[in-house]
């Protein structure tokens, strides 16, 4: 800068001290100007260049490319303009035409050294790409590594658990299994935080129903909120829509992790998750609140919160287990989906965890259920757990009933007399005096415990509500009461679906596996054995292609690394030979699972993919992908390319 105000007196001492300054001039001293400035900003950039991402590099070394452009094209006006000054007869003239000529040289310079700072950069911004790539590369092939043993171990206590086993070895298979689940989180966690860290996420948005996707969380904690004694409840406001466009998967990713460390983190009370709407018109906010009664965390805590890798106290990795990433993957991906997350937490009472993001509004997007509820006497709720109680009142209020709350039979029985008739009572299957409440009410429902699976109390009249209250369960049960007619249908959802011999023979195909691995092409076998198929395998490409030449298949389970011919290159000649009216439904079956490993397998032609290791229940519905996509072929069956 000093040099510019140099530069301003000498062209005055040239051009005389009350002359005006010619517009050209003018310009070229305030380009000059502009370039130091920037050097400056260059040079504070430069001493703090190794603490920047390459994200940041790049825009900096674009930046100063540019300004080199502009010094180069100023320094050479600069001499021209010096140049071709005319000498003037007096001295200082002369004096002021050999300064400009000495400030166009130090500009040179500083060319140079601008030049050179390029190179310094360019050279760092590649050695941090490259790392970058290398880091995500390897965190890849890690995860590769350990997923592939892992599908043997998942597969094959899968297949353990269907065996009659003792109840000790039942227990220690399944503690196997639960291991193994936990394993791979952690190795998804990991995966996933690289693919963030190197900006490579992009999200899938397609409308899905949001009750659903909330109930798919409370079905992972409901187990453990009710081994720890703690309360578990969903309110979603009225004005909530039924169907949401977003990434249903990131969604429920973030809700997972936030859920997960609540119930972690909380030994007494309970979590509450509230969902409500924040703006209306065409686009719209939906924020989410999990709020626990937890151990809280400290201010300090709370800095450090959303760093990789960090917990708020070491010593309570031992005590509660974690990586500390949920939250460093969780906030990116609130931000990616347009809003961001926050914590109010309080040491010793408690924390809540907060984040909005922002929606196009769903094509199909239903009206809020606002009148599920039309009985003409309140609905009495009889409930200790204030958590659950507060929930459900408000969800039943928001379906449009009115709601007369108690903590206890007695407390009921004394409110009642004042109200007189009533339509239901919902009421804590456990309370002693529950019975009492028969009389007075046409309908009479007991709050369970979801993993409650005693059969139903004698009385036909008595319904049963599972908590954690599934909003949608809680919207039926009311349909059912309103009409009053007495549905046979539990409210306990019947077990899942084990493996079942009969599922081929609702969805016969003829399969081929290709996999060079024999362990994973064992478990495989096995799997689909118990499902009721009988399979051909191949060791490799090539093999499968010989397979091929000689039968036709309906569904090959394709590995996707195999010597000799990959599953790429075997699915692109397979493509080229295979008939064309009855083409088989190729299933990549991976441990890459990065997307754009799942997308080089799409544009081969595959058409569905399967992450290794794959539980059974993912298997079987891939193989019901593949059924429907056969038979909706072979029945219209004409050209057009294999891939549908
Ligand atoms: P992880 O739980 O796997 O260690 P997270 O990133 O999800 O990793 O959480 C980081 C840390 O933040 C936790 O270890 C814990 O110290 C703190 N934390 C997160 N959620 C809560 C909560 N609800 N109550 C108290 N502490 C929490």
């Amino acid at each position: 800068m000093i040099q510019h105000r140099l530069l301003i007196r000498q062209v005055r001492k040239h051009l005389g001290p009350d002359a005006e300054i010619p517009p050209a001039w003018q310009a070229l001293l305030q380009a000059v100007g502009a370039s130091y400035e920037q050097f400056d900003a260059d040079r504070r950039l430069m001493d703090c260049v190794t603490q920047v991402g390459s994200d940041e590099l790049m825009t900096a070394n674009e930046c100063l490319r540019r300004q080199n452009e502009i010094n180069q094209v100023l320094l050479e006006r600069l001499q021209a303009v010096a140049r071709s000054l005319k000498p003037v007869d007096n001295e200082s003239s002369a004096d002021a035409v050999d300064d400009l000529l000495e400030l166009a040289d130090a500009l040179g310079g500083l060319v140079r050294q601008r030049k050179e700072a390029e190179d310094t950069l360019r050279f760092a911004r590649d050695a941090a790409q490259a790392a970058n790539q290398a880091k995500s590369d390897f965190l890849a092939n890690m995860s590769h590594e350990i997923r592939t043993p892992m599908n043997a171990i998942i597969g094959f206590t899968s297949l353990l658990l269907e065996e009659h086993l003792k109840p000790e070895a039942k227990d220690f298979a399944e503690t196997i299994g639960r291991s193994a689940d936990s394993l791979l989180t952690i190795i998804n966690d990991i995966l996933d935080f690289a693919t963030i860290e190197s900006g490579h996420i992009t999200l899938k948005e397609s409308p899905f129903e949001l009750r659903q996707c909330l109930e798919q969380v409370m079905d992972l904690v409901a187990g453990r909120c009710a081994e720890k004694g703690i309360e578990f409840a969903v309110v979603v406001e009225p004005d909530v829509p039924a169907v949401i466009n977003a990434d249903s998967t990131r969604l429920r990713q973030v809700l997972v992790n936030l859920v997960n460390n609540a119930v972690k983190f909380t030994h007494r009370g309970g979590v509450t998750v509230t969902v409500s709407a924040l703006a209306a018109a065409e686009r719209l906010a939906l924020r989410f609140s999990v709020e626990d009664t937890g151990i809280g965390i400290s201010p300090e805590g709370v800095e450090r919160l959303f760093k990789a890798f960090s917990q708020v106290d070491s010593s309570m990795t031992r005590k509660y287990g974690g990586t500390g990433l949920g939250l460093a993957i969780s906030r990116p991906l609130v931000e990616l989906m347009g809003g961001s997350l926050r914590v109010i937490s309080e040491l010793g009472r408690g924390s809540r965890f907060e984040f909005s993001i922002h929606l196009s509004r769903a094509p199909d997007e239903t009206a809020p259920p606002a009148s599920v509820w039309r009985g003409a006497h309140p609905v009495l709720l009889v409930d200790a757990h204030p958590l659950s109680r507060r929930a459900l009142a408000y969800q039943l209020r928001s379906y449009g009933a009115s709601v007369v709350e108690a903590e206890s039979v007695a407390q009921a029985q004394e409110r009642l007399s004042a109200l007189g008739s009533l339509d239901v009572a919902i009421v804590d299957a456990q309370m002693a005096e529950v019975e009492e409440l028969a009389a007075i009410a046409p309908h009479l429902v007991h709050l369970v415990a979801r993993t409650d699976r005693l059969p139903s109390p004698g009385a036909a009249s008595i319904e049963r509500l599972s908590r954690p209250v599934k909003p949608r369960e809680l919207e039926a049960l009311l349909r059912r009461l309103q009409s009053s007619v007495p549905d046979a249908a539990p409210a306990v959802p019947a077990a899942k679906a084990g493996l079942d011999v009969g599922f081929a023979a609702c969805h016969p195909l003829e399969i081929l596996v290709v996999e060079d691995n024999p362990v994973n092409t064992k478990v495989l076998v096995a799997v689909l054995k118990r499902l009721g198929y009988r399979c051909d395998t191949a060791g490799n490409g090539r093999e499968a292609l010989e397979c091929l030449a000689r039968r036709t298949y309906d569904l090959i389970v394709m590995d996707l690394q195999m010597p000799e011919m990959d599953g790429f290159e075997a699915t692109r000649e397979l493509r080229k030979t295979v008939s064309i009216s009855s083409p088989p439904f190729v299933l990549a079956w991976s441990a890459n699972v990065r997307k754009e490993d799942i997308e080089a397998c799409f544009a081969v032609g595959m058409h569905d993919f399967l992450s290794k290791p794959a539980r059974p229940d993912s298997l079987m519905m891939a193989i019901e992908r593949a059924y429907h996509w056969v038979s909706s072929r072979r029945t219209v069956s004409v050209g057009g390319p294999i891939h549908g």
